[in-house]
């Protein structure tokens, strides 16, 4: 039995519903806020997928950025252990608490979730096991929300989120694709991507003006690459895409987050075994660790 159609059983109204929807929006006279990046989703298929892509079960502490008027967190807490579903938009606390009254499973915390400690999250809710993270994610802040929780190490098994098409593939792509850049090599770096599915704009509401996809981010067991120094990896992976157009050479001497000689710079290239005229976008994660080992000696 499909998920929508197991939850029809047990509750009612379910948000899945675009009428549903409709109707929590008018009885709280809801105005969408664009500077938050609020597109509510209304297929209950997407939801569907989302939920199983996510292999939640019934022992997972899931953490939900976003819930926006509930739609997923219904989903999310029908399925999984206990829910933190973390929203900025003060509006919403209201709704959510009228939405999500029938679940004593979920949490909502009123915050930006780019300062919300998920480190300590997974120490008090889930005894430091690896937390999964769900969400539609606003569109402004996909980066700096998906980098802040593989930087700040938080126990991860994995991350299933709606992102724009564009952001899901170059999270999944590797090198000689125009898509290929700093995102795609952190994400992977830290996680296998698979996209799940794609999404287009009428499944939310409002619509918004790109398409969507369904990513999903399996935290690796171990770094596919080691290096001795994965800042001054990450530095040098972000000197060679910010100069795209320029060799690799250039783009690392010209950078100012990087203090090696034009000397220094060509002789790692070298050693490495890459022309001087190799350009940063030709090159795998194993070659910029490589590269690092290199610089790292001098
Ligand atoms: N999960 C809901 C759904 O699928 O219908 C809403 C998704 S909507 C794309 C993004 C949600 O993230 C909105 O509810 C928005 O208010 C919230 N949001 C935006 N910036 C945020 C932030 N920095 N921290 C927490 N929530 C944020």
């Amino acid at each position: 039995m499909a998920m929508e159609e197991k939850f029809m059983e047990k509750k009612k109204p379910w948000l899945g519903e675009p009428k549903n929807t409709i109707a929590v929006l008018q009885k709280y006279g809801f105005v969408f806020q664009k500077k938050y990046g609020q597109n509510f989703l209304i297929d209950p298929h997407v939801l569907d997928k989302i939920v199983a892509a996510a292999q939640i079960g019934p022992d997972d502490f899931v953490v939900e950025i976003g819930p926006g008027i509930g739609t997923l967190t219904q989903y999310l807490a029908y399925a999984a252990r206990e829910v933190c579903a973390v929203e900025i938009d003060k509006n919403l606390i209201p709704i959510l608490s009228d939405t999500l009254s029938e679940y004593d499973n979920v949490t909502v915390l009123n915050e930006d979730i780019l300062k919300v400690d998920l480190n300590r999250m997974a120490r008090e809710k889930n005894q430091g096991r690896p937390i999964k993270v769900v969400a539609n994610l606003p569109y402004y802040i996909t980066t700096p929300i998906i980098m802040g929780l593989f930087e700040n190490h938080v126990p991860l098994e994995s991350v299933t989120v709606m992102v724009q098409k564009e952001v899901a593939d170059r999270m999944q792509t590797g090198p000689g694709s125009k898509d290929y850049g700093a995102l795609s090599l952190a994400v992977q770096y830290y996680a296998d991507p698979y996209i799940v599915a794609n999404v287009p704009p009428n499944c939310f509401m409002p619509r918004p003006k790109v398409g969507s996809a369904v990513i999903r981010l399996t935290k690796h067991a171990s770094f596919p690459v080691e290096v001795k120094d994965e800042k001054l990896m990450f530095a040098l992976i972000r000197a060679s895409f910010n100069q795209r157009r320029k060799t690799l050479a250039n783009g690392l001497k010209n950078s100012p987050a990087l203090e090696f000689s034009k000397e220094e710079v060509e002789r790692a290239i070298t050693a490495c075994g890459f022309a001087l005229t190799v350009r940063g976008e030709t090159l795998a994660l194993e070659d910029f660790a490589r590269l690092a080992d290199e610089l790292e000696r001098v």
